[in-house]
């Protein structure tokens, strides 16, 4: 079950955007990524009879943006659609056919009912509807990747280092060493 959904601000400006672009009716697409979280928006179309109040995605573009996640090794993570007037709460033929399309999807909807774009999830079960807390993928875990792979400056510095200790080994063992034994003069 999805208990959190981790989103790519790049993403999301870009579905949100989508969104923008037909203030009087609903957009909608699917959102991929790895695990929990987003890093992928594909746009379907909207084949609901009135767009302005409901969607229905395009059988065959939502097969074909499923496809396209299989071929990249994404999963399917959440459908995406738009509220041009109300909140972002799904509607009961919202929860019907998400409930008819996938058992147990997650629903996310961007509402511009309001100055700003406002975004929340849904996790649409056969018996309850419940709200999937949304967060940024942060900067400090886009910057914790490269900090796994070292760089040269970093390999260069730990020779260097070990380098130095030996150094410093040496030099300390042989000051330590005992004085040398004083030798009996040969017998002439
Ligand atoms: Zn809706």
């Amino acid at each position: 079950m999805t208990t959190s959904l981790k989103l790519r601000r790049d993403v999301i400006k870009a579905a949100v955007a989508h969104a923008q672009r037909t203030p009087d009716r609903q957009v909608c697409g699917l959102l991929g990524g790895h695990g929990t979280l987003v890093t992928q928006y594909l746009p379907v179309n909207n084949v609901a009879q009135d767009p302005r109040r409901s969607f229905v995605m395009s059988p065959q573009e939502m097969l074909d943006a499923l496809r396209q996640l299989d071929a990249q090794q994404l999963t399917w993570l959440a459908t995406y659609h738009s509220h041009p007037h109300s909140n972002p709460i799904p509607c009961a033929e919202d929860i019907a056919q998400a409930r008819r399309q996938a058992p147990n999807q997650v629903m996310v909807i961007v509402s511009f009912n309001r100055p700003k774009p406002r975004l929340k999830a849904w996790h649409i079960t056969p018996y309850r509807v419940l709200e999937v807390p949304l967060f940024w993928e942060t900067q400090s875990q886009e910057a914790a990747a490269p900090l796994l792979t070292p760089s040269r400056l970093h390999i260069v510095l730990t020779v260097l280092a070990a380098l130095l200790s030996a150094v410093l080994l040496l030099v300390v063992s042989i000051t330590l060493l005992p004085p040398p034994p004083v030798l009996p003069a040969p017998i002439s």
